[in-house]
């Protein structure tokens, strides 16, 4: 394969580099965004429960974030060497014709529902009973999550989330900037995800954008129930899976409990 092996000391300093960039984008993002909504309580904005979010939860948020960098770079970091030799899907210069241009948008709605399926399932999995102590706890730590809570995933679950999208760069032809722009939507989409508060308007919220799209409002209620409200972008799967709550609000019919005992926990 072209690119590899990759070599040693460069994807060291890859690593190391990509580490320090994951973790000044988390607090760069996180920190005005969590300041703007805990510390201000703006009027613009919809708070979503009356709990308040503890000095532990925030402290547990960003310890395991700070982990997951490490965890996250180390797959990005062996895809950017094996890039820089030329041996992955990505390209770079203008799109070349319609086509080209075309797959541009094609492109990053693949990488998005790849993304948005695989987490899906795997987070389904991980709320099994068995296996929820292990993988998926430390984020459930956040019963009211904060923006904090955005990146903070147990080691098992950023394992096995981490690679996909480098994989998926080895075979599926991207854009470096369209690359760009998903990580940067899977951030901000994370962030705002976990806020804690709406930040969309109401008037989106209840129109075609909430009823496809994933916001603070039914991702809040996975953390409040622990059941249901799975996805991670986009409420295709919860919808056709029947697990779909709906939004903080807005009554929807219980789905039938996929996780017996979290439910009698509750
Ligand atoms: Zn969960
Ligand atoms: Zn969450």
């Amino acid at each position: 394969m072209d690119g590899w092996p990759i070599p040693l000391w460069g994807f060291v300093e890859t690593f190391a580099g990509l580490t320090a960039i994951i973790i000044a984008r988390y607090f760069l993002i996180v920190g005005p965004i969590h300041w703007a909504l805990w510390k201000r309580e703006p009027r613009t904005a919809r708070r979503l429960s009356k709990r308040n979010p503890t000095r532990a939860t925030i402290a547990n948020e960003i310890r395991l974030s700070v982990i997951s960098a490490f965890i996250y770079a180390l797959p990005a970091a062996v895809v950017l060497e094996m890039w820089k030799a030329g041996g992955t899907a990505i390209y770079g210069g203008m799109p070349d014709g319609l086509g080209a241009w075309a797959w541009v948008p094609v492109s990053a709605l693949l990488y998005l529902f790849a993304q948005d399926s695989w987490f899906y399932f795997t987070h389904r999995v991980m709320h099994h009973p068995k296996l929820f102590k292990h993988t998926h706890a430390g984020h459930h730590r956040s019963v009211q999550p904060t923006p904090w809570a955005s990146f903070s995933f147990d080691p098992i679950e950023a394992v096995s989330s981490a690679w996909l999208l480098p994989v998926m760069a080895l075979v599926v032809p991207i854009h470096w900037a369209t690359a760009l722009v998903i990580l940067m939507l899977m951030t901000i989409n994370a962030v705002f995800n976990h806020a804690g508060w709406e930040v969309y308007p109401s008037r989106w919220v209840e129109g075609w954008w909430g009823r496809h799209v994933i916001t603070a409002s039914h991702h809040n209620l996975h953390h409040t129930k622990f059941t249901g409200n799975y996805g991670l972008y986009f409420r295709f799967w919860d919808k056709v899976c029947g697990t779909d709550r709906g939004l903080v609000g807005v009554d929807v019919p219980a789905p039938k409990p996929v996780s017996p005992v979290l439910e009698a926990a509750e």
